[in-house]
């Protein structure tokens, strides 16, 4: 039995006419950069996340970019955030010229530990960033509260956690900003990159849009050095296709998280395998990933026995980003975030995508256990 970690053609075969169609529209009306579809799907995503508004912008790792260009965040101010992340999280920090100080994760839910964040502000702190890790909030609350004492924007890295909520609030909606991603592996993946960004604040918005199109208002006067962070019309009328989809791929998601749980509270490797907490404070998880956790000894004999029978898997993420090549100029070292390090040798991805089978489910559980 072959099972991919993700497949998307059947998705795709299930829409193909549809999102044929609005490709089509977009290719008659050769009007690729902006415009009507973009400013639609940008209106159903804030509605969707309960926001103010939205930016649609090129890519997630932008989305993260354009918020903190346009606070002023760079040389010299501090920017806090989880070490266990995609690299976009602290690279978009980096790259403004700020310095990322990041916090450890709490590991019931993998995000950051608000107490661990209220250690590392200084007079230096501009924001904190949380990101939603495998599509499950951080403790939001906490980190709004340390926020407001210390005047920090909060930026949600909601890449992986479109329509997860904390408390009934929609990631994105809750901080200042809200991140989004439309790389095809995510809950809902565009064809190419795309990306989006939520405001609580709609004075946010219209410089957001100057951002995003080099500070430009209107045409040839530029109030701010943005950048060249544009949606494009093809990429937003394949999302307004798919947005209408994601609420029922969401579902089969949590279903077949809560089967796995099933397979797994029976199977042998029980004792073994930690499977994913969903916290009080998160009242919506997406599961883009579903992550488990394994004895560090034995994650590579699992990892490569689930790959020799035909199981797709990932471990997200192998180093954590203080112990990256590029961030030693930080001085971080082992030790420094002891549940960031044991979460990066621990984990492992399993396939969660809608379209599997609770039989491919059976085969991954059995492979594991078999391996342990
Ligand atoms: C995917 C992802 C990003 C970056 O998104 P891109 O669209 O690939 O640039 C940032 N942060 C997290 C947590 C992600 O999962």
């Amino acid at each position: 039995m072959n099972v991919p970690l993700l497949d998307l053609k059947p998705q795709y075969q299930a829409l193909r006419e549809e999102i044929r169609r609005v490709m089509d529209e977009v290719c008659d009306a050769q009007a690729f950069i902006l415009g009507p579809r973009v400013e639609q799907f940008e209106n159903e995503m804030a509605a969707y996340c309960g926001a103010a508004g939205a930016c649609g912008v090129t890519s997630g790792s932008d989305a993260l970019l354009v918020c903190l260009m346009l606070e002023n965040i760079g040389a010299g101010a501090e920017v806090i955030t989880s070490p266990y992340t995609f690299f976009a999280t602290g690279g978009a920090i980096a790259r403004t010229g700020a310095t990322p100080v990041f916090a450890d994760i709490d590991p019931a839910s993998f995000n950051l530990d608000p107490a661990a964040v209220a250690r590392c502000i200084t007079p230096r702190t501009r924001a904190i960033m949380p990101v939603h890790l495998f599509g499950q909030t951080a403790d939001l609350g906490p980190l709004l509260e340390l926020a407001a004492k210390h005047k920090l924007v909060v930026i949600e890295d909601a890449c992986q956690a479109i329509g997860a909520e904390y408390r009934g609030r929609r990631a994105g909606s809750v901080g200042d900003y809200g991140c989004f991603s439309f790389f095809p592996s995510k809950n809902l993946g565009g064809f190419g990159d795309g990306g989006l960004v939520t405001v609580r604040d709609p004075a946010r918005l219209a410089l957001l849009r100057q951002y995003r199109n080099h500070g430009m208002e209107p045409r040839y006067y530029h109030h701010h050095i943005g950048g060249n962070f544009r949606l494009d019309a093809l990429q937003a009328a394949v999302l307004s296709v798919k947005l209408k989809y994601l609420d029922g791929w969401t579902a089969a998601r949590q279903a077949n998280a809560a089967d796995y749980a099933r397979r797994f509270a029976v199977s042998p490797a029980a004792a073994q395998v930690g499977l994913p907490a969903v916290l009080p404070w998160c009242t919506r998880h997406v599961y883009n990933q579903y992550c488990i956790r394994l004895p560090a000894a034995k994650r590579q004999t699992v990892w490569d026995g689930l790959r020799a029978a035909g199981v797709g898997c990932e471990v997200y993420y192998p180093v954590p980003l203080h112990l990256q090549p590029c961030f030693a100029s930080l001085g971080g070292k082992p030790g420094d975030f002891p549940e960031s390090e044991r979460a990066s040798v621990e984990t492992l991805a399993l396939p969660i995508y809608p379209e599997t089978t609770g039989d491919q489910r059976q085969f991954v559980v059995d492979t594991i256990a078999r391996q342990l």
